[in-house]
Formats: structure tokens, C-alpha cells, sequence
């Protein structure tokens, strides 16, 4: 049941092998309960999708994802950022409306609110069966339109977005540290301290309306990093330029009013970060104080509406207590509220990494829409390689508190690439048929951060290791080089080696 969710890319892959190994070995029959279909894709033969308590469609893994048969698998493939989407030329499609509570089913068909295809009078009268899908027994789905739908027809494309001018530089990260101190054994003491190297070396620069997604394994820093520039935490060495205003020793409590409204961030768990006792309006209105927006309690409630209007939410909504929200509700009054005092730089640490697929895309895309609106520079937090390619300007790649890779979308995503990246792409799970990727199985743990290896913080797991001479890889920190067209990598590997890398995704000819 989920049995990888909460895990890193990386480890999922490893168990996935392992899982697919002892099946094979001991030809044990497996229920495999996934939200992830790129991991059904590489896991299972077979696949049951279901909707509010009913199985709908039921077939091969190919039968279902290259032949599907019920709108609502349509639907989840189209809210699925695949290879080949584009925040800008192809959207993802979100799946209007809400997951009906198993007290509130509709009549008919559950998903019949919810369908593109739904026939009023048809779709909405007695009980729909399972049914054999013409000249294959073992495919079925619970639609009575099925045979009438051209499953083929062009996805009718939203409205193509403008893509947002990218701007002037905002914020400058300079070779910024950030070590912990802990005590080695916290039973005697602080006698003998230890130092965790949660961030070495960041060096990097944000722009105006950019997207830069920050990604790699648990532990790597990538939190860390955004609780400096938030001021929860100072910086051990240097320097956050806000402005070309040093801002990474001040901590937040220090920092004027507008820098704190300038610098906010989206947490990853909606349900923990809403004050569970205070209405959502409330709450708007609370950040518009703070942030000292709006002379009087009647232009506080007004702008609070509009905040409202911003991140689509009714305004209605402004009166109702965060546990009657769903979670994806819960994270639009979060983004709003973030963004309630003007935010310029809105850090976002995996937004919708709890949330359920079908909602991920409509967050999202709402992010994207206030971000072309208000020309916000986004630094998006996330381990879903998938969505950062869809959404994403830049990547920056982090490894042991080091930035391994830094470069535009299409540089990270095609060769070279670091061997990090390498591994990282070729572990993450596309639900795609069509799609092939290179197997590159991590070995290992990531070290420490308390206790970080020699040379390069990569060379423990690096599969291109033997390919540099001289044990450099063991005696030294790879410098940063960055390629003539502005893509950098930290990495020993020659630009012969670099040169031969082979891309890890490949598209089947169209
Ligand atoms: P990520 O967000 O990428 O998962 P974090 O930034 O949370 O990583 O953590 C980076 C490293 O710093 C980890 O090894 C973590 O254990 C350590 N760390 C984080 N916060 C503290 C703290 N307050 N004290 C000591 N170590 C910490
Ligand atoms: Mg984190």
C-alpha cells in the first residue's frame, strides 16, 4: 500500500527492483496500491482504476494507458505533467470540481459531475456496470457512453499562456554556508561538538517572473537554504543580496516590514501551517496587518476578498474554518496568504507534494497564473523531477549541501549531465508507454552531512568515478565549470567524457 511515497526517487527505484525481483524469483502474485502511474507503468502487469469506492476501468497496463476507456482515466493522464508538457504551450488540464465523499455520491455515475462527456438524463439515472470492452475480456470499464467517445480526438487546448518576460536580477546567493552545530553525544554534553554542512558553497542568482526549482534527494539542504533567506536561520558565511541589500545575517524578528513581505514562503503541508481555530479570512487578514497593508479593518476585508479572487477560491470561503477545506483548498489559502503583503520572491517547499494528483495540477497552475500576474521570481522547492521540468525556467541541482548542477531546463534535462542529475533522472517514474529510460541504479546511502566524504560529495555513488584519472575524485572538490553555453557542473569528468553521455529519456519516434 504506497509502500515507496514518502521515499526519495532514488530509493524507490532501488525498491521497486527489489519488489520485481522476488516476484519473479518466488512468483508471488502482487496487489500494488499506487497514486503514482509511472510507477504502476514499471511495476505491474495489470491495473484497476478507481473512483470514489468502484473500480472503473480494469485492464492491461497497455490496454489502459494507451487505450483507456473511462473519462476519469483520461482525466488523471491529462492532469500528469508527462514529458512534453509545457506550462506555457501545453497546460496541464486539472479535473474540475471535488472527489464526491462517500456519503455524498451523486446518482449514476460518481464521476458524471465531474466528466467532459457526462449526458444529462443518461449518466445520472440507476446503477452503471462494469463492462467488457468489445473483443477483449479481460478490459472493462463502468461507462455507458464508452463506444460513443472518439478517445482519439485532439485534446481541445486551453488557452495557450503568454510566457512572462523574465527581469532583472532580484536576488543573489553568494558562496552562502550554512553549518549546525550539534553535540556529538548528547548525553555528555557539548563537550565534543560535531558540525552538520547542511549548505556549502550556494552560489546562484534569481530573476524577475523566473521559475528556479531547487531539487534533489532528502537531507541535501534545500530547506535549510530557504530558512536563510526566510531569516528563520543565519547564514554561517556569505552573503543573500536582496536588492543588492545584504540580507543573510539579519534574521527575520531584525528585518524591516517590507523585506519580510517581500520574502515569503508556501510550506509543503497546508494541513499543519493554517490556524485551525480562526476563520480563513481571519487569517488573510492577519498576514495584511502584519505586513501593515490597508488603513482600517473595511480596506483589510476588501483586499482579503481579492486575495481570495487571486488564488480562485469563492468568497464565501472567507468565512468557513480551514477543516471544512479540502487539501488543495488548504494550499490556495496558504499561496494567498503568502502573497497578502505584495511577496517578490515566494519560496515554495514542495507545495504539492501532499496533495492528490488530480489537485497538484490546478495548484500549480494557479502558482503560474499569480506568477505571470505579479511577475513573482519563484524558487520551487521539489523531489518531483516531472513537475520541475513542466514548470520550471532554471534547475539547480543540490547534493550534500552542494550545488552539483545549475542550468536552464533543457540543459539539466538533456546531456551533459552530472552524474547525480544522471541517476536522479533515470529514477524517476513516466507514465508514458512510449518512453525509455536508461536504468541507473544508485548504490548506497547518501553520507552523512555530518560526516561528508573526501573530494567530490558525489564520488561514493558515482557511476562515472573510474572514468577520471588519478583518484582526483577522492582528493578534491571539483571546481565549478560552467560550459560555453552558461551550463554548470560540478564535476571532474573531462568535456570528452561529458560529451558522451547519452540522454536517459527517449521519446519513441512520433
Ligand atoms: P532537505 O530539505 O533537502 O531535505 P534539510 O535542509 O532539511 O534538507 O537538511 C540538510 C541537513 O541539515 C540534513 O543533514 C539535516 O539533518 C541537517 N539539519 C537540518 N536542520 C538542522 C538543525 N536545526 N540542526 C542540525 N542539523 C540540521
Ligand atoms: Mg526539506
Amino acid at each position: 500500500d504506497e509502500p515507496t511515497t514518502a521515499l526519495d526517487v532514488t530509493v524507490e527505484a532501488a525498491i521497486v527492483e527489489l519488489v520485481r525481483d522476488l516476484g519473479k524469483k518466488y512468483g508471488t502474485s502482487m496487489l500494488f496500491i499506487s497514486h503514482n502511474l509511472g510507477l504502476v507503468l514499471e511495476t505491474c502487469d495489470r491495473i484497476c482504476v478507481m473512483y470514489s469506492g468502484e473500480a472503473v476501468e480494469r485492464g492491461s497496463i497497455e490496454d489502459v494507458f494507451d487505450e483507456m476507456q473511462h473519462p476519469y482515466t483520461q482525466a488523471l493522464f491529462r492532469s500528469i505533467p508527462l514529458p512534453g508538457a509545457d506550462k506555457n504551450s501545453r497546460p496541464l488540464v486539472a479535473i474540475p470540481g471535488n472527489f464526491p465523499l462517500p456519503h455524498e455520491r451523486p446518482s449514476g455515475c460518481n464521476f458524471g459531475p465531474r466528466c467532459d462527456y457526462f449526458e444529462a438524463g443518461r449518466c445520472d439515472q440507476g446503477d452503471i456496470m462494469m463492462e467488457s470492452v468489445a473483443g477483449d475480456d479481460r478490459h472493462a470499464t463502468r461507462c455507458l457512453r464508452y463506444k460513443e467517445i472518439d478517445w482519439n480526438a485532439p485534446l481541445a487546448l486551453a488557452d495557450k499562456k503568454e510566457k512572462g518576460e523574465i527581469g532583472k536580477v532580484i536576488l543573489k546567493m553568494q558562496d552562502l554556508r550554512k553549518y549546525y552545530e550539534v553535540s556529538a553525544n548528547a548525553l555528555f554534553g557539548g563537550a565534543n561538538k560535531k558540525v552538520v554542512k547542511a549548505n556549502e558553497t550556494l552560489t546562484f542568482e534569481a530573476r524577475e517572473s523566473e521559475t528556479l526549482a531547487i531539487v534533489g534527494e532528502s537531507g541535501c539542504g534545500k530547506s535549510t537554504f530557504a530558512k536563510v533567506l526566510m531569516g528563520l536561520e543565519t547564514a554561517t558565511d556569505g552573503q543573500i543580496l536582496l536588492d543588492n541589500q545584504s540580507i543573510g545575517n539579519t534574521p527575520i524578528e531584525q528585518r524591516d516590514t517590507k523585506t519580510v513581505a517581500d520574502v515569503q514562503m508556501v510550506f509543503q503541508n497546508p494541513f499543519d501551517t493554517l490556524n485551525p481555530s480562526m476563520t480563513v479570512g481571519r487569517q488573510i487578514i492577519r498576514a495584511l496587518e502584519i505586513f501593515k497593508i490597508g488603513k482600517n479593518e473595511a480596506e483589510r476585508r476588501t483586499r482579503m476578498l481579492e486575495l481570495l479572487d487571486l488564488v480562485k477560491l469563492p468568497r464565501e470561503f472567507g468565512d468557513r474554518m480551514p477543516r471544512q477545506l479540502s487539501g488543495g483548498q488548504k494550499q490556495r489559502v496558504g499561496i494567498a496568504r503568502a502573497f497578502a503583503g505584495g511577496a517578490r520572491i515566494v519560496v515554495a517547499d514542495e507545495p504539492v507534494s501532499a496533495l492528490d494528483v488530480s489537485v497538484q495540477a490546478a495548484v500549480t497552475d494557479l502558482l503560474m497564473d499569480i506568477q505571470r500576474e505579479e511577475k513573482t521570481t519563484l524558487l520551487f522547492i521539489s523531489h518531483d523531477l516531472s513537475i520541475v521540468r513542466y514548470l520550471s525556467d532554471r534547475v539547480m541541482v543540490m547534493y550534500l549541501g552542494h550545488v552539483v548542477e545549475l542550468g536552464t531546463t533543457d540543459q539539466v534535462f538533456a546531456p551533459p549531465y552530472h552524474p547525480y542529475t544522471e541517476a536522479l533522472l533515470s529514477a524517476v517514474p513516466i507514465a508514458d508507454t512510449s518512453v525509455q529510460k536508461k536504468h541507473i541504479v544508485l548504490d548506497g546511502d547518501i553520507p552523512s552531512a555530518m560526516n561528508p566524504p573526501p573530494g567530490c560529495p558525489f564520488q561514493t555513488r558515482c557511476h562515472w568515478k573510474s572514468q577520471v584519472p588519478d583518484g582526483l575524485c577522492d582528493r578534491e572538490v571539483p571546481a565549478v565549470r560552467t560550459l560555453p553555453n552558461g551550463h554548470q557542473l560540478k564535476c571532474h569528468l573531462s568535456d570528452e567524457k561529458l560529451a558522451e553521455m547519452e540522454p536517459v529519456i527517449k521519446m519513441a519516434a512520433e
